[in-house]
Order: C-alpha cells, then sequence, then structure tokens
C-alpha cells in the first residue's frame, strides 16, 4: 500500500487524469444523481470487503455512481445556501497539500506551512483592522471558530469574577446569528440573551436597551456580532456592538463567516466601520475568498488570551512548547492535529493577487444589485429587502410554501440551477446565493422569467 509498483503508477495516472478533467471543467456542471441508499447500496456492493480491487473499478465506481450524486457546490448554478467557487490554483495546491501530507500542528514541525498561513491571517487581519499582535489559525469552519473563540471569551469571563453558584454566563445575540452560535452556547453551558433586531440589524442600543431592561449585566461573557447574516447578507451594527461590549465589559466576537470577505471589497468596506475592536473574529474563505472545503480564518486581539485556554499539555507535546517565539496553531482552537488548510488559499493569493479577489467578490454584489433590479421591475414579483451582500430575498406574487419548493425541485431537475427556497418572518421565500463571479446575469433573468409559470 505503501510502494509504488506498476499498481501505484497506473492508480496516479488514473486518479490523476480524473481530478485534471474535473479542473477543466468550465463551468462546473450541477449534478444530482441517484440519492436513494439503498440504490446505491446495489450499486456499490462487494466493493468494500477483505479483500482489494482495481483501482480503475473503484474510480469507476465513484465517478459513474456516486460522484453525480453530489450537487457541484462549485457550479456557477449552485445559488442555494451559501455557494463554493474555489479557484483553480487553489484547488491544486489542495491537491499538494495532500499529496505531501502537509500538516500545520507546530512551529517545530511545520514552519514553512505554518508561516505561509500566518501571512494570510496577517492579510484578513489588516483587512479588518486589526492590531498588530492579532494572530489565530485556520480552522475546519465558522462553526469550529465560533466555538472557539467563545471558549476563550467565557474564560475570560471567568477571570475576570466568579459567578454565583448555579448561574450561568450569558451571550448576546441577534435573533439572525448564525445556527452554529446557538450550538457554541449549548456544548460551552452558556445562555443566549436574544435580542430581537429590528429590521434584521443587531445595534449597540438594542443591546444595551436589552441588557438594561433584563437587569444582570454582569453575566455578560460576549456580545455576537453577525457581518453579515446568513439568510439574507444584513450587516450588524459593529461600530456600535463594540461600544456595547466595551461598557458590558464584554467580549465582541464578530461572526463573519459568510460576509467577511466583504472586508476586500472596496464599495462596502464602510459598512464593517467598528470590526478593529472585535477581541476575536472568523470568516470562511471556502465560502467568499475562493478556497477549498473546509477553511475558516479565526482571529484573536490577544492571542496570548486563546493560548492559555486551548493549548493541550502532555509530556509528549512539551517540545513543541519550548520557544516563546514559536506559533503553534494547534494552540489557538480546540484541535490538536489539523491539516494546513490555509495554505490553499496563500498559494492562489499569492498567484493571482489581492486586486482580483477584491474584483471578484465585487462581482457577485454587482451581480445582486442587478438581480434586485430584475426583480423590481416584474410585476409577479417583489423584493423583500434592497441586497446589502451576496444574497438576495424575494417573493412571487400568489405562491404559497408548497410552489416555491416544487419550482426549486424542478429547476434542479432540469439542471437550470440550485436553489432551494427559505424561510422569511415565517414565510417561504425565494432566494438567491451569489459568490461565483461566472454566474451571468442571463441565468438570472432566465431564473425569475420561468417564475412568471403559474
Ligand atoms: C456559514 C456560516 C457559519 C458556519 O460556518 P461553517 O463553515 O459552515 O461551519 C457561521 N456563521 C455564519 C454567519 C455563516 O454564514
Amino acid at each position: 500500500m505503501h510502494s509504488v509498483d506498476a499498481t501505484t503508477e497506473r492508480m496516479i495516472r488514473s486518479v490523476l487524469a480524473y481530478a485534471e478533467n474535473r479542473l477543466r471543467l468550465d463551468p462546473v456542471p450541477l449534478d444530482k444523481g441517484e440519492r436513494d441508499p439503498a440504490e446505491l447500496d446495489l450499486a456499490l456492493a462487494g466493493l468494500l470487503g477483505e479483500q482489494g480491487h482495481d483501482p480503475d473499478q473503484v474510480l469507476g465506481a465513484w465517478a459513474a455512481l456516486l460522484a453525480p450524486a453530489v450537487i457541484s457546490a462549485d457550479s456557477p448554478r449552485f445559488l442555494g445556501f451559501i455557494p463554493a467557487a474555489p479557484t483553480k490554483a487553489s484547488l491544486l495546491f489542495d491537491m499538494l497539500v495532500s499529496c505531501a501530507s502537509i500538516q500545520g500542528i507546530s512551529w517545530l514541525e511545520a514552519a514553512g506551512a505554518i508561516h505561509a498561513e500566518n501571512q494570510v491571517l496577517r492579510l484578513i487581519a489588516d483587512k479588518a483592522g486589526l492590531p498588530p499582535g492579532a494572530g489565530g489559525c485556520f480552522v475546519s469552519g465558522g462553526s469550529a471558530g465560533n466555538l472557539s473563540a467563545l471558549a476563550v471569551a467565557r474564560e475570560q469571563a471567568k477571570s475576570a469574577g466568579p459567578r454565583p453558584p448555579h448561574q450561568r454566563w450569558r451571550v448576546v445575540v441577534g435573533t439572525d446569528a448564525h445556527s452554529s452560535v446557538a450550538s457554541t452556547l449549548r456544548l460551552l453551558e452558556m445562555d443566549a440573551l436574544v435580542v430581537p433586531s429590528a429590521e434584521h440589524r443587531l445595534t449597540g442600543r438594542q443591546v444595551l436597551d436589552a441588557v438594561a431592561a433584563d437587569g444582570d449585566p454582569g453575566s455578560i461573557a460576549a456580545v455576537v456580532a453577525t457581518a453579515g447574516t446568513t439568510n439574507a447578507g444584513i450587516i450588524d451594527d459593529l461600530a456600535g456592538l463594540a461600544a456595547a461590549a466595551r461598557e458590558l465589559g464584554a467580549w465582541l466576537h464578530v461572526d463573519g463567516a459568510y460576509g467577511g470577505a466583504g472586508l476586500f471589497a472596496p464599495s462596502i468596506r464602510d459598512r464593517y466601520a467598528g470590526i478593529e475592536h472585535a477581541d476575536s473574529f472568523v470568516v470562511d474563505p471556502h465560502k467568499w475568498l475562493f478556497a477549498p472545503y473546509d477553511c475558516a480564518a479565526l482571529l484573536y486581539r490577544e492571542p496570548a488570551l486563546a493560548r492559555s485556554v486551548h493549548r493541550q499539555q502532555a509530556g509528549y507535546l512539551e517540545v513543541i512548547h519550548g520557544d516563546p517565539r514559536e506559533w503553534n496553531p494547534t494552540d489557538y482552537a480546540y484541535h490538536l492535529t489539523r491539516r494546513a488548510r490555509g495554505l490553499p488559499l496563500w498559494f492562489s493569493l499569492c498567484v493571482h493577487g489581492t486586486a482580483a479577489y477584491a474584483e471578484a467578490i465585487e462581482s457577485a454584489l454587482e451581480l445582486a444589485t442587478h438581480t434586485a433590479a430584475e426583480i423590481s421591475s416584474r410585476d409577479y414579483l417583489e423584493l423583500i429587502c434592497e441586497p446589502q451582500l451576496s444574497v438576495v430575498l424575494f417573493r412571487r406574487r400568489g405562491w404559497r410554501a408548497g410552489d416555491y419548493y416544487r419550482w426549486s425541485e424542478d429547476l434542479l431537475d432540469r439542471q437550470v440551477a440550485f436553489m432551494p427556497p427559505t424561510s422569511w418572518e415565517g414565510e417561504t421565500v425565494a432566494r438567491f446565493a451569489f459568490l461565483h463571479p461566472q454566474t451571468p446575469v442571463s441565468l438570472v433573468r432566465a431564473i425569475l422569467d420561468d417564475m412568471a409559470e403559474p
């Protein structure tokens, strides 16, 4: 299994040929094949057992049966949830990271990889206006980042003074905060103080009023700001929330998993004013910074606080903690072993330059603006709110929930687009989530025209 023999040679050729063909798809088609687990089991019968198989046979099963049952999130027709649009450069380098088994645990083992990752983290910190001492690591996603950051916030609150017995720490969140924040609070045994946000945008005033009305300001460990919301792309009042957090003596965490990439777009940079005050900040390059899955940048204003919470102690690990100048990414989140998942982004940024990233992000913003205008110009459609980022919410007059679902399934069956409906203030509505720079406005028009049919 570990030597290079004739079978390995054949396998290298066929797997690389497959990867090459996939890389050359331009554009990537959507795909959606058999999804019934019983049918898939039947098709794969006997493949996984005590005896091995010819690699081309196994690859053939992947290519013919399994791959088509995966919707390509990197297709310009993937307009649901939050899509992906990794650059070809980042995909290629991801393959290299795998083939070279590059990890990014400790400086002792992986200084070169970590140095490159840290340059990217520094670039993101600069875009956010975080101080020179800021730093962190790449984790698997926004959920992992939120959990790691709020664990530090909780320990920070504890160190400032204990809670009365049986009383838990609380975290201020808006009603539109991401679902992973609620999971995080459950895991960390903290409670949410949910602040209803007018027009889905959390402000400092709303937070201070809610805390005053609630009467236990000493329980607030952190304030979570969203930049911007996943469902609608709305950026909270970051400056106001920073001031409120300061007044409460609480940690400010900014969840920019989806929208944080907008920091690279000059046309909307001012909407992030106040982000420079964040104690921790998360942005997912696997979303709108065009990196492969899975990759989230997690930054702390004072990384030493995170290190004191997340560093793992073990006899066999003492050797990596000998020199305080050495940066160990493992110390800044709940993980130990980690793939150097920031490297594909580093490579692609170096190849293309940051200006190309700004341009690609701006193109999705422009598409959202065009789309809003197209919607407003059709009398059978209604725009729900002007897009701030690259998400557009709208309704089809006269449709009920079932109509949206049927239409969306049909759109996928015809391979036009993947565009599941969402829920807005209790109502089922249609939602575009753009980020692929190659999604053409002609596709948007075709989709909107399609909705004219009763
Ligand atoms: C996507 C998203 C998350 C979760 O990120 P994962 O990478 O899916 O774990 C958290 N917060 C926001 C605002 C998001 O959009």
